[in-house]
Order: C-alpha cells, then structure tokens, then sequence
C-alpha cells in the first residue's frame, strides 16, 4: 500500500491523506488550510476519481472544508463519519453514510475493515484504523485523551504498519500542564473582578473549558454562555456516550443565557467566534474595554484574533485539545506501529511525502 500526504503535515489545517494499493483506495480527512486562504488538499484529479471511501475524523473544517472540492473533482464514494460529525458540517457530503456508534468495527468490502473509537477532541470526532488488503493504517485524527469533558476510546496495544498521529503542539509537555496553566491564569482573571470573554469554537474545546472552569471556582464566579454553546451544553451535559461522569457534577443551569453583544459585570462570558471573525464580537470587545480576552486555541490566518493579540488586547493561552510530540511519542509506544508520520503542526515539515507500507 501507499500513503500520500496531500495536507496537514507541515501546513497550516488542510489535513489530507490518500491511500492506496493494487485493488483499493480511500481518503481520510479532506481539509481546507487554515492560513486565510482555504487551500485545497494536494490530490489529483486520478486520485480523487480512484477513492472509493472517504473517512471524515471529525467536522472542523481543516478536516472537512474541501469535500465539496473533491465531489466537485469527481469523487463518487461514500463519504463515512459519526452521526454528530454529520450534524455539525454546514456542507452535507452528496454521499454521506452515518457510522454506527454501538459497533465500532465494520467490514466494508471483504478486505477492507474499519475500526474507529472516540478521540475525546469534540463530540462525533473519532479515530480509524483501518484494514486493506493486509495491511493496517491508523489514523489519530485530533486526539485528545483526558480532557474534562469528552470521553476518548485510549488507543492501546494496537498493530498498525502505519499511524498517522496528531502531534499539534512542538513541546514535550502534557495536556495536564498546558490545562493547568490556561486554568489557573483563567481564575487569575476572573478573581481580578472584571469581565473575561472566552472566544471558543462552536464545536470543540468551549464545553471542556466551561466544565473545568466551573469545577475549579465551584461556581463562584458568574458564566455565561451565547445562545450557540449554550445549546451544546445542554444537549450534551448529560449524554453518557460523549461525556466524562464528572461533568455529572456541573449543575446544567451553572451557565446563564447571554446575548453575545452585552457585557453585565464581572465573570466569564463564553463567545462562539474562536478566531473573533465576526464584527458583532469585535464590537463587544470594543464596547467593554474593561473586558479581558483569553484566547485559548491557535491563532489562524483567517478572522482578527491575531491583531488582538499583536496589539494586547487579547492574551493567549493554550487549551490541549490535540497532543504534545511527547504524548504523541508516548502513544507509538502504546501501541506497535512500524511507522509514525506526526501531523497538524505547521512548523514540522515531513521526512516524505509518499510512504510505502
Ligand atoms: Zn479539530
Ligand atoms: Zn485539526
């Protein structure tokens, strides 16, 4: 078999890789870049044309933003993801089919097996090994074990000729300490008596940072969240398939409803717009100069959240929801893989771009 990088290795989003070998091929992950500019995955026509499968890891779009492209280039297969991955793309794939949660292993084609669990990064984000023609390919997608709030599927004691694992972050830390940093400086802020915007995504790390930060305060600053996460707390708080036991624990009324557009005093105000895209959010950071902003997720090249942070306005901290190179490391050594391609750090270029496996 061989595994081709078209993305997401060296590269800002864009997460991509093509897959085949004498009688298969298949696609996992087919994601716009994240640097302003929405490039598409490095796939040709052929390439797109040959995939009878394409396997969606989770709906955030430098995973998803080009699967129209590739429909468009002429793909024709099944395009596989969770029902939740499903329900939070905004471009619904032609050819979608909705993996079964209660058996996750399937046998697609007589020599051709997927397996996949929960990576713990957002709801519905799964990762794949995947069985073809002999040989074994694992794929991280955003891998996260431990957060607060998603559960994960651990990846142990698994054979694979080849992983593809998520290695975000350039450092040997762990998620543990990287949590405990954004934490405390979080408390920090908000003990300081003014108003603290959280700007997060829709889809991901908000819930785990407003369950943690509740836990952590016991309740004892206020917290708001806008209409959008709001609705995802209380959709999930209390589903046992996604969510940690602790989160049990969070009171579901423990964040009130917020307009998105006011600020009323002192606590946390948890703001769906992770990279301050919209002007209505940059009008409320303007409108409440008392206000702090933390950050809690890479700065990308679209939206402004970087000229708030060049100007200090807003300040960064960074949230784990993807692994360190340390945990990465530690993961391989979890399990047998002949071989690690680390991806989703902009700064690490790849040894190759072809692999035979
Ligand atoms: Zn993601
Ligand atoms: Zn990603």
């Amino acid at each position: 078999m061989k595994l081709s990088i078209a993305g997401g290795c060296g590269d800002f989003g864009r997460s991509c890789f093509f897959i085949s070998g004498n009688q298969h091929a298949y696609i996992v992950d087919c994601g716009t870049s994240t640097d302003g500019m929405d490039r598409v995955p490095d796939l040709t026509a052929e390439e797109i044309r040959s995939a009878e499968y394409l396997f969606l890891t989770h709906s955030h779009r430098d995973h998803t933003g080009a699967v129209e492209f590739a429909e468009e280039a002429g793909f024709t297969g099944q395009v596989m993801m969770s029902a939740q991955t499903y329900r939070q793309l905004s471009y619904k794939p032609k050819n979608a089919v909705i993996m079964d949660s209660t058996a996750p292993e399937v046998e697609l084609l007589p020599d051709f097996v997927l397996h996949w669990g929960r990576t713990g990064h957002c709801c519905g984000a799964v990762w794949y090994a995947i069985t073809c023609e002999g040989k074994t390919a694992f794929f991280s997608g955003d891998y996260r074990e431990g957060d607060p709030f998603y559960r994960n599927d651990p990846v142990r004691d698994l054979a694979a000729d080849i992983a593809v694992i998520d290695a975000a972050y350039p450092t040997e830390e762990t998620g543990d300490a990287m949590r405990e940093r954004f934490l405390a400086r979080a408390e920090a802020l908000l003990a300081d008596g003014r108003p603290l915007i959280l700007p997060v995504p829709r889809f991901g790390r908000g819930l785990s940072i407003a369950a943690a930060l509740w836990a952590r305060t016991g309740g004892r600053y206020a917290m708001a969240m806008d209409d959008r996460l709001l609705r995802e707390w209380r959709t999930f708080a209390r589903r046992k398939y996604f969510v940690k036991p602790s989160v049990w624990d969070v009171p579901v009324e423990a964040f009130r409803p917020w307009d998105g557009a006011h600020i009323a005093g002192p606590g946390a105000y948890f703001l769906t717009d992770a990279q301050l895209s919209h002007a209505e959010s940059r009008q409320l950071a303007d409108s409440a100069p008392e206000a702090r902003i933390l950050l809690s997720g890479s700065v990308h090249g679209y939206g402004r959240a970087k000229e708030y942070v060049e100007s200090g306005r807003a300040e960064q901290v960074l949230w784990p929801n993807h692994m360190t190179y340390g945990e990465m490391r530690a993961l391989a050594g979890a399990n047998r893989f002949a071989r690690c391609i680390p991806f989703h750090d902009p700064r690490r270029k790849p040894e190759a771009l072809l692999y035979e496996f």
